[in-house]
């Protein structure tokens, strides 16, 4: 089944912008995914008041057959191609791909919750997302 899935785009380390792009051209790649719309980017600082560069922010709106877990791993391939290491959350990347919104469905499983819960605090998402959804 083809869904209609929101994922957001963050970096704040080296080159962000093309970060950004790798992750649009590496999504567009998938198994049975398009790129449907892209939301314009968007600065903002670190998240909990950290002492990090600021993040380049970007919201996508993707076409997919793949399911959502089968979704976040290959997310998480995109952010490790991108040379993403993993730190301690909120830590400082190249590359971080979270889905925000999968179809209608509500996803409660561990290591992956969708919506995503920190939605109604981050309105740079919500901007993004307003910018690709279609109503
Ligand atoms: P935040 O999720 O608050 O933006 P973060 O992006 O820094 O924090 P990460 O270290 O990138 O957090 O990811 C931590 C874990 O979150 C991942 O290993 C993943 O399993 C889990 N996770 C749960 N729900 C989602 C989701 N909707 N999208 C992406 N990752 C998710
Ligand atoms: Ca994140
Ligand atoms: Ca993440």
């Amino acid at each position: 089944m083809v869904e209609v899935v929101v994922v957001a785009l963050g970096s704040n380390l080296g080159d962000r912008a093309q970060h950004l792009a790798a992750a649009r051209a590496a999504l567009a790649g998938l198994p049975g995914t398009r790129v449907l719309q892209v939301s314009t980017m968007e600065e903002t600082a670190p998240l909990g008041g950290l002492d990090q560069p600021a993040y380049l922010n970007q919201v996508a709106q993707v076409e997919t057959e793949l399911e959502p877990r089968s979704l976040l791993e290959a997310c998480q391939a995109i952010e490790r191609a991108e040379g993403r290491t993993r730190g301690a959350r909120w830590a400082s990347r190249s590359l971080d791909i979270d889905i925000i919104q999968f179809g209608r469905r509500h996803v409660d499983e561990p290591g992956l919750t969708i919506p995503h819960p920190e939605l109604p605090n981050r309105d740079f998402w919500q901007r993004g997302l307003a910018e690709v959804q279609t109503p």
